[in-house]
């Protein structure tokens, strides 16, 4: 690659030293990626940027925390991968790919210009585990209920745009007064996490858990039709049900009840949510642990 001579500044006012040499390719690139604290625009844009410097074909950036796979472009023979950290906070990794091989050069303006996009990752890092911590319970590591009036908004509107099914089921601990009358309230918190991580075992990475308050939780199965989400209620009152908490040496047992609403083409949240809760009283009127469709629940 021809190697390019690389464009200079010599910037002097308050904001910087005098004298002091700034590279535009860099400047250029940190203004960029300061005007978003989404991890896919960033990566978007730090591809782009560097694009007329180190031509590539493709990038993946990958992050564990956020569970994200952004990737552009097409597989190649040749790539340079870099797991991206600052101060012990773990950023993710970026593979830029290319068919020819990177030479000496190029590698190392690749690395000096990675340096632009660890701070804006860093602060898009900061601001997601905030938003994440905002909407998550901290008891049961599932989503909140500001999260999930969000969500079901979000699902509803998407829904009857694109004529897809919307599920969600209502669950609620049986006799849960019970577990902390018998065991205490920090036994009862237990059993809570507990049978909050059964949901998450049945329910599939699509399905979203959310806890609605005190012993309720709320599942929201977008594409699922009310047999899809009759089955899944069904597979999470059977391990609940299968399940055991140790507790010093004394065992608990937990039942649930379930009720389960499908979206109707005239359906608010609010008339999805209160046919699923009436399944769910259903349910426990007919004697608690078992599943309730809303149709079932209308005539019974
Ligand atoms: P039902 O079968 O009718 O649902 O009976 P229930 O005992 O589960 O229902 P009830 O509404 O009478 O009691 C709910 C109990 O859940 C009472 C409350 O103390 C307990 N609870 C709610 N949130 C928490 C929590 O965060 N931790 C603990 N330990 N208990 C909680
Ligand atoms: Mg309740
Ligand atoms: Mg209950």
């Amino acid at each position: 690659m021809k190697k390019k001579s690389a464009n200079i500044a010599i910037v002097s006012n308050n904001s910087f030293e005098a004298s002091k040499a700034v590279n535009l390719h860099h400047y250029d690139i940190s203004s960029a990626l300061q005007t978003t604290l989404e991890f896919n625009e960033l990566v978007n844009i730090f591809s782009n940027k560097i694009k007329a410097l180190i031509p590539h074909n493709g990038f993946v950036y990958e992050n564990d925390e956020f569970k994200l796979n952004i990737n552009k472009g097409i597989v190649t023979k040749h790539s340079c991968t870099y797991a991206l950290k600052v101060e012990e906070m773990q950023l993710g990794s970026l593979k830029i790919m290319r068919r020819q091989r990177f030479n000496d050069d190029e590698i190392k303006l690749l690395e000096s210009l990675l340096c632009s996009l660890i701070y804006p990752l860093r602060n898009a890092t900061l601001f997601n585990q905030a938003l994440k911590m905002a909407y998550t319970d901290p008891l049961t590591k599932t989503n909140n209920r500001t999260a999930f009036n969000d969500s079901l908004e979000r699902e509803i509107r998407l829904s009857h745009r694109n004529s897809r099914h919307l599920s969600i089921i209502f669950f609620d601990i049986d006799h849960f007064k019970d577990v902390n009358d018998h065991f205490g309230h920090e036994c009862g918190d237990i059993a809570l996490a507990s049978a909050a991580n059964c949901i998450k075992d049945v329910v599939r990475s699509s399905d979203m858990v959310f806890r609605y308050g005190g012993e309720e939780f709320v599942i929201l199965l977008s594409d699922t039709n009310l047999d899809g989400a009759n089955t899944m209620a069904e597979r999470i009152r059977s391990k609940i049900e299968n399940h055991s908490i140790a507790y010093g040496m004394d065992v608990i047992k937990l039942t649930a009840s379930l009720g389960v609403s499908s979206l109707k083409g005239n359906d608010t949240s609010e008339s999805l949510i209160k046919r699923a809760d009436s399944a769910m009283y259903c349910a426990k009127e007919k004697g608690r642990n078992q599943v309730k469709l809303e149709s079932i629940a209308q005539i019974a």
